[in-house]
């Protein structure tokens, strides 16, 4: 186990889930191999002509890590983050998530190393259509589809999709996360954060769990639409965090106006009625749920003894490092993973590929019902294997999505 000095990298992390879950499936190490390794890499070099002038180089990734059970399918990421290493491990992720919610994709996941908010607009558009054009051959309909992910929106989606459609015809199945008005989903923009929602409320009656104190870190699209979904729900959310800080009131905070600083890009800090917080500091709040609905690997063997949770759900991407797992496992705190907790955002993305393909639409009603039905069949699923086999939340998503890809692999004849 890498010890908490060399710092734990969301490859090491990933990999290490993977291998705990093949352990429990008694799988060969031949097939390990295969099923650890991605498919394919690909770099690519993104010139910008900035608004000033100045001409800056920006490095762009897909990696498409495992297709054997559908096209490739996982988020584009603009963020300074996004190496080549976080990319690799997030599009494992997205191949267990697929499988695990078992709808027809594998896992991929792309981005450009860059701080999206520091672009105007039309920097933004321009990075976005080079970006796109220098992928685009190894995307498609049938074998690659892109979707929003971190710093990325419904509005870089569709730059996304008319610049594939320039070479391809109009090919709106080529992205999902778009605006509705070109063919993106009724849902999908909330689906994250209201497949978090679905998550919780299963959880609580199952672990008896309450939701009077709920901290969220980050209110983005995941985070925020998670706090208004709970809102919703009767939950109480205590403190919430944005890239600038993070405002906490025991009493409670009015989600539905702090949602409007959020949408004017106003900092959530503005808020007067709250005391203002670190980012680190909501993380070790007194509460019953928290919710990590920001950056990966933020809960580490460093700060996991000092939370004060009841449960962790996880609506970001690996948020928890391997000894952070660990230290919350011993202190018998459950961590509900991310490849179930945030998985309604890729099922939304893959009801909006289907109406694409049927060139028919869904209303919200069929979406909300849709995804629910899938989500609790999951939740259920890893319950299960959670209680029946003793081991943790984790593990046992892990080792349903990693079985399905296995069969997949197998059945394909890749081994033979
Ligand atoms: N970026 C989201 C995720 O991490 C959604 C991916 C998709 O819809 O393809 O699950």
């Amino acid at each position: 186990m890498p010890s908490e000095q060399k710092k734990e990298s969301p490859t090491d992390t990933v990999s290490h889930f993977f291998d705990v879950a093949a352990k429990q499936l008694d799988l060969s190490e031949e097939i390990c191999q295969t099923l650890i390794k991605p498919y394919r890499e690909i770099t690519v070099e993104v010139p910008l002509r900035r608004n000033n002038g100045q001409l800056d180089l920006y490095t762009g990734y897909r990696v498409q890590h495992n297709g054997s059970r559908g096209p490739y399918k996982g988020g584009m990421r603009f963020h300074p983050t996004a190496d080549i290493e976080d990319v690799r491990a997030l599009a494992a992720l997205m191949t267990w998530k697929t499988a695990l919610v078992n709808i027809p994709f594998g896992g991929a996941k792309g981005g450009v190393t860059c701080n999206a908010l520091e672009l105007e607009r039309n920097e933004l558009e321009r990075l976005t259509r080079i970006f796109t054009s220098k992928i685009s051959l190894i995307l498609g309909p049938q074998r690659d589809i892109p979707a929003p992910d971190m710093g990325t929106d419904a509005q870089v989606m569709a730059w996304m999709m008319d610049e594939y459609g320039k070479r391809h015809g109009h090919t709106p199945e080529i992205v999902t996360g778009k605006p509705i008005e070109l063919g993106g989903s009724i849902g999908r923009n909330e689906a994250t954060g209201h497949g978090t929602s679905v998550i919780i409320t299963e959880a609580i009656s199952d672990f008896n769990l309450s939701c009077d104190k709920v901290v969220i870190q980050g209110f983005g699209n995941v985070g925020s639409h998670a706090a208004l979904y709970l809102e919703k729900m009767g939950a109480k959310i205590i403190a919430i965090s944005d890239y600038y800080g993070a405002i906490h009131n025991p009493n409670g905070l009015p989600i539905q106006e702090l949602f409007q600083y959020a949408a004017e890009r106003r900092p959530l800090t503005d808020y007067d009625d709250a005391d203002q917080i670190s980012n680190q500091e909501i993380l070790e709040l007194e509460c019953d749920l928290l919710i990590p609905a920001a950056i990966g690997g933020v809960i580490t063997g460093e700060n996991a003894n000092r939370i004060q949770a009841s449960a962790i759900f996880e609506a970001a991407n690996s948020p928890t490092t391997i000894s952070g797992e660990q230290v919350l496992a011993n202190r018998g705190i459950p961590v509900f993973p991310d490849i179930l907790v945030n998985a309604g955002g890729v099922i939304v993305s893959y009801f909006e590929w289907v109406q694409n393909i049927q060139q028919f639409r869904w209303d919200a009603n069929r979406v909300e019902k849709e995804m629910k039905e899938i989500l609790v069949k999951a939740y259920k699923n890893v319950s299960e294997i959670h209680k029946s086999k003793g081991i943790s939340l984790r593990t046992a998503a892990f080792m349903v999505g990693v079985s399905r890809v296995a069969k997949s692999t197998e059945l394909r004849g890749y081994l033979t």
